[in-house]
């Protein structure tokens, strides 16, 4: 069994101040693959001091200096790649393939693009040409805590410290303690990379320790968090006294509204985008709103699809989705598909208990509802596992009405042969994000909700832009 219990702390591995030991738990085989340390006050205590300690140092250093190291991280991520992979398949179960092409190379993708931001970014700007004597300074805003999810934690855990990074923060890194194996190795390509020691920061740790401390913790001035809506208001609430900063990455309930001039892959694409990474993605479109007059087909193509998606080990190659992270997910995951059978949804796939050849590992059938009404809890809960919930509606109004009628506002979809319908529709749906005709947002594309989806964005330069703070300076002088 591996056994990692040393955190992260001023350029160097450290024993936690008390040992608390914690096991990682393999969902493909529900066996401990991994032996963690959950920190406590003194390690998050040490951690935060370090980051302070090295934080006028790392801001005064200018931007090129930064981003040069950034490039520096991601020269040796590409050569730890496979390490990271194993390591994510085995802990949170992302099939080893999905690992390899989606999961690891998200990193990269976000260190490339801030890289390229940050170099066109300008840090230090006059105010206009109204005003020679006006100065606008984007400053970093401080020390950062970076608490992240398991779902993507590549991708969240680079689009925070990337940015971090580039904007002259110096932070502290609080991964999932579902996840903690890759970002632990993302730590050992920090350090490769020659980052000053304190810069970054690594405690492994939950919500109840680290995480809390962290977000109450007085010489923290900023949390990025993604994670659950319920995390996000817990940390809002203990952040509130210190009055730090607080950027809010949360849950969503995706509306995919398809209407009937829609390509004929429209139904299918659909049922793969909720199906991937088994349901565990805060974009998923997990509310496939259908036009009436193909709506049957469209249930028919639905079950079709999702009967044809396979389920297996992470740890066997292939195109299949692996189990859900783990056996608390795996138990809501079955509640929620039990309350949309009792309040009357249409079963088509999948339903409850482990698909057929399995008595262990957190695997959930890959399951869809038709019939499904927007009141259901179905359709209000975000599930994050495998299950797709199908509404039909009858005119344009209706379906933005419906698409709207929730608390999260992250990413809607819009599936339509009609340019103008499209474009209205892109203005009229409450979300930070609007996917249209199966087109992928390009690259510095902001990724963000409103509502209770969150309150920031992460990516390329509004990414970095959350990590400045704007300091206006009169009376200075030309250069
Ligand atoms: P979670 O909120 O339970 O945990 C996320 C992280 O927060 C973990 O590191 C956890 O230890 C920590 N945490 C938990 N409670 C905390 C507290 N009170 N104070 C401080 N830290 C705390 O969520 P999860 O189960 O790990 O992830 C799934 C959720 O994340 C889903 O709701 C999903 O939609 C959301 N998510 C959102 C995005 C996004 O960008 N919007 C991306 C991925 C996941």
């Amino acid at each position: 069994m591996i056994e990692k219990r040393q955190f992260y702390i001023n350029g160097q591995w450290v024993d936690p101040a008390e040992p608390n030991d914690f096991h990682v738990i393999d969902p493909s085989t529900e066996e401990p693959c991994a032996v963690i340390s959950l920190g406590g006050k003194a390690d998050t205590d040490a951690a935060v001091a370090a980051a302070k300690a090295a934080l006028p140092g790392w801001m005064a250093t200018p931007p090129e200096e930064r981003i040069a190291l950034v490039e520096k991280l991601l020269e040796i991520y590409a050569t730890r790649a496979e390490d990271m992979a194993q390591a994510t398949s085995m802990e949170m179960g992302a099939p080893i393939d999905m690992a390899r092409q989606q999961q690891v190379p998200s990193g990269s993708y976000h260190l490339k693009n801030f890289i390229r931001a940050a170099k066109n970014f300008q840090f230090d700007k006059p105010l206009g040409d109204h005003a020679p004597n006006d100065r606008i300074i984007y400053e970093a805003v401080g020390v950062a805590a970076l608490i992240t999810p398991w779902n993507w934690p590549q991708n969240q855990i680079t689009l925070k410290v990337g940015a971090a990074a580039v904007a002259g923060c110096t932070m502290v890194l609080k991964p999932s303690e579902q996840s903690p194996l890759n970002a632990m190795i993302f730590a050992e390509c920090v350090h490769e990379a020659g980052f000053p020691p304190g810069v970054f920061n690594l405690v492994n740790g939950d919500g109840a320790g680290v995480g809390t401390q962290l977000s109450g913790h007085p010489d923290v001035d900023m949390v990025s968090f993604t994670g659950s809506t319920r995390a996000g208001t817990a940390i809002s609430k203990n952040a509130a006294d210190t009055l730090k900063k607080v950027h809010l990455e949360l849950g969503g309930k995706g509306a995919n509204l398809i209407f009937a001039d829609a390509d004929e892959k429209a139904v299918k694409r659909g049922v793969m985008h909720m199906m991937n990474n088994t349901g565990q993605s805060c974009n998923a479109p997990s509310r496939m709103m259908v036009e009436a007059s193909i709506y049957d087909q469209a249930v028919e193509a639905a079950k079709e699809a999702a009967e044809k998606v396979a389920v297996g080990s992470a740890h066997d190659e292939g195109r299949h989705i692996g189990p859900v992270v783990n056996e608390l997910q795996w138990n809501k995951i079955q509640g929620l598909i039990e309350k949309g059978i009792e309040e009357g949804a249409r079963l088509v796939a999948g339903g409850p208990g482990r698909p057929e050849g399995f008595n262990k590992g957190y695997y959930v059938r890959p399951t869809v509802f038709a019939d499904v009404t927007n009141d259901m809890t179905i359709a209000r809960e975000e599930i994050f596992g495998p299950v797709l919930s199908i509404m039909k509606f009858e005119t344009e109004e209706e379906a933005v009405e419906v698409a709207n009628d929730t608390v999260y506002g992250l990413t809607n979809y819009v599936q339509t042969g009609d340019p103008a319908r499209a474009n209205r529709l892109a203005r009229k749906l409450r979300s930070g994000m609007v996917e249209m005709n199966g087109q992928s947002r390009a690259a510095g594309s902001p990724f963000g909700g409103m509502k209770q989806s969150g309150n920031g964005r992460e990516g390329g330069v509004y990414g970095i832009e959350d990590f400045l703070e704007v300091k206006a300076v009169s009376g200075w002088t030309p250069e």
